[in-house]
């Protein structure tokens, strides 16, 4: 039988529009002008950790830091790039805000840790990180920009391994602050990383309805929407993100007993009570 070409195109995009409807996990992979290995990818991420625990110096708090660790390794042990080493770091700033650096660098600041009611909330929340980097989005974006400059090119084709050739391509795109905290996810992204956060979480044995209490939250923040103005500005869009995950949700549902919360939870929420107060925000926390 032969099929004319519109016909074709017709089949085409109606298994298209099936699949994108199919409720399952994204395959995160590189984008195809993404040539950084993963050597190059960590050496990257530990750069600008570097840089920016200069200016955000992480809460030296071990019964923080543990706690987080506890949860964000479990969740990132459980992802699609499970070899990657993750390290979650409390910064010491009353604004609520989550950032990823690539390879794994993850910073929570304690407003954030002030306002989840639940340990499925911070799961979702630090699953939706670990899917950044998970799917390269910051990685990619670099490569982008690399890949339309010749120049940097040559440099590249020679391997991207001194410190300094890491930390010169950073500065000749805008710098860490610029490229990796507080980098404005794209709707693709930001869809990418709920999707990819919300199959993660539920593998790794929490209840995926937590991102979306969190991110509801998030649309609906009255009087202290101020505190989540830096959250809001780089990862848009929460009302149609609550949505789209519901959808998922509807379509996949969770499995039953789901962990929604625990003891070590409180216990996270009862020590922080007992710290002195964060210092005032400074500018771009
Ligand atoms: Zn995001």
């Amino acid at each position: 039988m032969k099929i004319s070409a519109t016909a074709q195109l017709t089949l085409l995009l109606a298994a298209f529009a099936a699949a994108s409807a199919l409720a399952e996990e994204p395959h995160a992979s590189r984008a195809f002008y993404n040539s950084f290995s993963d050597a190059e990818e960590m050496a990257m991420g530990r750069s600008a950790a570097e840089d920016v625990e200069k200016t955000r110096p992480p809460l030296a708090d071990a019964e923080l830091t543990d706690y987080l660790n506890q949860v964000g390794r479990a969740v990132a042990a459980k992802s699609q790039r499970p070899q990657l080493e993750f390290h979650f770091k409390v910064v010491n700033s009353p604004s609520v805000n989550a950032f990823s650096l690539p390879s794994g660098y993850v910073y929570v600041n304690r407003g954030l840790l002030e306002v989840v009611e639940s340990e499925a909330e911070l799961a979702g929340v630090l699953s939706h990180e670990v899917g950044h980097v998970v799917a390269f989005h910051s990685m990619n974006d670099v490569a982008r920009q690399e890949w339309a400059d010749r120049a940097i090119s040559e440099v590249k084709k020679a391997g991207l391994t001194q410190d300094q050739q890491i930390q010169n391509m950073i500065e000749k795109y805008g710098g860490t602050a610029f490229l990796f905290v507080n980098k404005k996810f794209s709707r693709e992204e930001e869809n990418e990383a709920d999707l990819l956060g919300l199959y993660n979480t539920e593998r790794a044995g929490w209840d995926p309805n937590g991102l979306i209490i969190f991110l509801n939250r998030l649309a609906h923040a009255g009087a202290e929407k101020d505190l989540y103005a830096i959250l809001l500005r780089n990862h848009p869009l929460p009302e149609e993100r609550v949505a789209d995950l519901k959808a998922e949700l509807k379509l996949s549902p969770p499995a039953k007993g789901l962990i929604k919360n625990g003891d070590a939870f409180r216990r996270m929420k009862d020590h922080l009570r007992t710290l002195p107060p964060p210092p005032e925000p400074r500018k771009q926390q």
